[in-house]
């Protein structure tokens, strides 16, 4: 039986469910004593710092922390407990910069996104904007939860939504080990109503793609030969289909960062980070093309820094104020994490990007 915490760290009352207490661990020890090197110096380098945002591509939201799910390594330390969630309000402000953005992509995060109230809402009004690639990240669980999510896929591909949900592997026992017990069955039953209204089939234009990320302290392998393994497998043992596998690094901060600690792997990890950094996927992290909006509305350059509550460098700090020709150019907010997205062949919302 696979034993999972069943609240967040901020439910539990963890020390490290407090963002000042990660940095302080991502800034001292090795970091501190010069074992491993800063970030910062790292990609000074190669004259890489500061890091600078270029022209927004991608508009990433987060409209809510709360989650059917607690996975061990969520980033977001979400989970049912959780109770910041996106006002109507606040999805109105977003609404006014989705219509006027040049972004071509729109990304809507969580927690379990569909669990906010005002999702549906907010979803028939973003679509209504055009805009190029509208995301939503759907934990596939949530289809399955209870009936009242049961039309989810109808509803998705109404609206064209471009679907990418989260599967740690193709079995059982390493996905439930991860998310949770029953995770895996629900999931591929989700993954089945997507298919059978058309999402991930071959030559569809309704996009499923999946996000594997590593079930313990290590990096994740090619992103090109994963795909393979895990299509070989989702269709000989389930008959499934979707697009593409998208291989992401777990960056070492909340319930990964509390798991490298528990597991005593928080040096090793580090030490992996630093040993794959490669100076050429800096150019293209995602914090240079992406902003992150918080629930409550905030910016941040990335959902990273927007649970690490470090804000943009920026005169412009609240989607109410937004102004995207001030915000291009700034200076990326950096620290340890980011050795996360840097590694091997680099790690993004999108998968790789080196
Ligand atoms: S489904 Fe996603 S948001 Fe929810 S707990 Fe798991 S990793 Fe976090
Ligand atoms: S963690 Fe965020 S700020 Fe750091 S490199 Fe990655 S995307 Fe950029």
């Amino acid at each position: 039986m696979t034993k999972l915490k069943t609240q967040s760290l901020h439910k539990r009352e963890s020390a490290l469910a407090q963002s000042k207490r990660q940095l302080e661990i991502l800034s001292n020890g090795i970091f501190q004593n010069g074992e491993l090197p800063k970030f910062k110096d790292k990609i000074a380098e190669t004259n890489q710092f500061p890091l600078k945002a270029k022209k927004l591509e991608i508009l990433q939201i987060n409209v809510g922390y709360m989650c059917n799910q607690v996975c061990e390594h969520c980033h977001v330390d979400a989970g049912p407990d959780r109770q910041e969630i996106m006002t109507k309000e606040t999805m109105k402000q977003c609404l006014e910069v989705i219509k006027n953005t040049g972004a071509h992509t729109l990304d809507l995060t969580g927690g379990a996104p569909e669990m906010n109230p005002n999702f549906r809402w907010f979803v028939e009004e973003a679509s209504k904007a055009g805009v190029q690639d509208f995301i939503v990240r759907s934990n596939l669980t949530i289809i399955k939860a209870n009936k009242k999510y049961y039309d989810l896929p109808e509803f998705f591909k109404k609206h064209n939504v471009h679907v990418v949900s989260s599967m740690p592997h193709w079995t059982k026992g390493k996905t439930d080990k991860q998310r949770g017990d029953g995770v895996f069955d629900k999931s591929i039953q989700a993954l089945q109503d997507l298919n059978a209204i058309g999402y991930g089939m071959p030559d569809s234009s309704l996009r499923l793609d999946l996000v594997y990320n590593p079930s313990g302290a290590f990096l994740p392998s090619d992103q090109v030969s994963m795909e393979k393994d895990f299509k070989k497998a989702l269709m000989e043992d389930f008959g499934i289909h979707f697009h593409n596998l998208f291989a992401i690094t777990n960056l070492p901060i909340s319930r990964f960062l509390d798991y490298l600690i528990a597991s005593e792997n928080y040096e090793d990890y580090m030490y992996q980070l630093v040993d794959a950094y490669n100076p050429a996927a800096v150019a293209n992290v995602m914090c240079t093309n992406t902003l992150s909006v918080s629930w409550d509305g905030y910016l941040y350059d990335c959902d990273f820094n927007q649970m690490l509550e470090l804000p943009v460098n920026s005169k412009v700090k609240h989607i109410s104020d937004y102004n995207e020709e001030l915000l291009e150019g700034r200076n990326i907010v950096i620290s340890q994490h980011c050795y996360g997205c840097t590694a091997g062949a680099g790690s993004s919302c999108q998968g790789t990007v080196a």
